[in-house]
């Protein structure tokens, strides 16, 4: 997807600040972040949205959570806690339309988000 931000990024026209890269699976700093951590896992295929994921995405989904896991364990967040974001479409507030699981640590967070 040529027009695609995070394809860019996998690409390498874009340099964001890489966390974690394997042949699948890309993360990076959220350029605006909502929080001290403030990561986002993406697959390198592009995938737009949850809706658009089916069975024979489930060990990258499985493998997408466990280097958000990996992540929150090297930056030493893991302990408190910390949350795990995927927006799908306008009600879930998603704008990249490339999938992305945010990982959001290091303050408390409140619930129900808005
Ligand atoms: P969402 O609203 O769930 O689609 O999340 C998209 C996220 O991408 C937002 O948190 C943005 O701050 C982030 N974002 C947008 N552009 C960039 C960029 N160039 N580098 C890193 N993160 C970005
Ligand atoms: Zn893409």
């Amino acid at each position: 997807m040529s027009d695609c931000l995070f394809c860019k990024m996998v690409s390498g026209d874009i340099k964001p600040a890489i966390v974690h890269e394997d042949d699948d699976i890309l993360a990076f700093r959220d350029v605006n972040p909502q929080a001290p951590l403030h990561v986002l896992v993406i697959p390198k295929r592009h995938i737009a949205t949850l809706n658009d994921l089916d069975a024979s995405d489930a060990e990258l989904v499985g493998r997408m959570t466990l280097v958000a896991r990996q992540i929150a364990r090297d930056k030493g967040i893991a302990e408190d806690g910390y949350r795990t974001v995927m927006n799908c479409n306008a009600h879930g507030g998603q704008t990249v339309f490339h999938l992305h699981m945010h990982v959001l640590g290091g303050r408390p967070m409140g619930w129900p988000p808005g």
